[in-house]
């Protein structure tokens, strides 16, 4: 499925076209991949709708791909043919700058994003540079597997900036794919550490209670205690400020989030230091994600397990499901099948 131009998915319910590409062959350090599953992310919608516009058309979305390696080129020396691996946001990065030989690849000025920048999944076959590439453990089937990519990666890389302790209380300001991956991940690594989920909706709230959260309210809510860490994965700004509020003294924010609106930027102007930054409170974005990041995570998805919720769709049914996204029509991570 190919998206030839950036449109607006209120007016043009089928963004994307079903296209014939060629098989695309390896170069000398790259892998074939024949695609079994990719995932649906929000990301697509800001692909499509011009927010992080790709830079040439058309291109083949998807950064949540997991395949089987059908060819390699000459110098690829650690994957075999046969072996289902997956691939992530992080389609490359130069390898040179100070971000990339001190593991930040994800802040280097050529990072490449997979599905945007380079073709990536909404297909059955793809080709990656072998590093960008990651076995998966045989604890996951292909479909729980892909949503880890994304969600999952990010929501780790998100806990790691926050420097949460155990014992330390987090909290979750919006509770989508990302943040309920997080909140099982906090659950297993600081057993001691109480989380205090922050959703709009009555069914998300009950969601984070059952997955055991300690407390759940709405966005507008004071939760019971201060809180020392906070990751926030809305796309707006309001929750922002009410999340610097309710930081405990010394407290770090994390923002999660690829952009925010800017229709809502009024908010900022009710942004008080005494309030909101005094006392040595702390904020920082993430950005993409590092291949370390996805490593490790993937293992710490098989020791917890983290089984993501699943719904799945045929290829061709890929505006669908990205319709659905966009009206939130969510049963768990969509998954489309090739
Ligand atoms: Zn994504
Ligand atoms: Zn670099």
């Amino acid at each position: 499925m190919i998206l030839n131009k950036i449109c607006d998915l209120t007016t043009n319910r089928q963004p994307l076209t079903l296209a014939e590409l060629p098989v695309p062959s390896p170069s000398p350090n790259e892998i074939l991949i024949k695609i079994r599953v990719c995932g649906v992310c929000h990301t697509e919608l800001d692909e499509i709708e011009g927010r992080t516009p790709p830079p040439h058309l058309p291109v083949v979305l998807g950064h949540q791909v997991i395949g089987v390696i059908a060819d390699i080129g000459a110098q690829v020396t650690r994957l075999n043919i046969g072996d289902r691996v997956g691939v992530a946001w992080i389609f490359s990065a130069c390898g040179q700058c100070d971000y990339c030989l001190t593991h930040r690849e994800n802040l280097c000025p050529d990072f490449k994003a997979t599905g945007r920048d380079v073709h990536g999944g909404y297909a059955e076959y793809m080709t990656v540079p072998e590093p960008y590439a990651y076995p998966i453990p045989s604890t996951f089937s292909d479909e729980e597997a892909a949503p880890l990519l994304c969600a999952g990666a990010i929501g780790y890389r998100s806990l790691q900036l926050s420097l949460l302790q155990n014992g330390q209380t987090l909290g979750l300001t919006g509770f989508g794919a990302s943040a309920h991956l997080v909140l099982q991940m906090a659950r297993y690594q600081f057993p001691q550490s109480k989380i205090f989920v922050f959703a709009r909706s009555k069914q998300e709230q009950d969601f984070a209670l059952q997955l055991g959260a300690s407390w759940a309210g709405d966005t507008d809510e004071d939760p019971p205690e201060g809180l020392d860490c906070i990751i926030d994965t809305t796309p707006v700004w309001k929750p922002v400020l009410k999340a610097l509020k309710n930081l405990k003294p010394g407290g770090r924010l994390v923002i999660n989030a690829i952009r925010k609106e800017e229709t809502d930027q009024s908010y900022l102007t009710n942004l008080q230091y005494p309030e909101h930054l005094w006392l040595e409170k702390e904020v920082k974005s993430v950005a993409n994600i590092t291949r370390r990041d996805v490593k490790e995570f993937l293992l710490l998805a098989a020791q917890i397990p983290l089984k993501p919720e699943v719904q799945t769709y045929p290829l061709p049914h890929a505006n669908q499901a990205l319709m659905e996204m966009k009206e939130r029509k969510i049963r768990g991570a969509k998954v489309l099948v090739m």
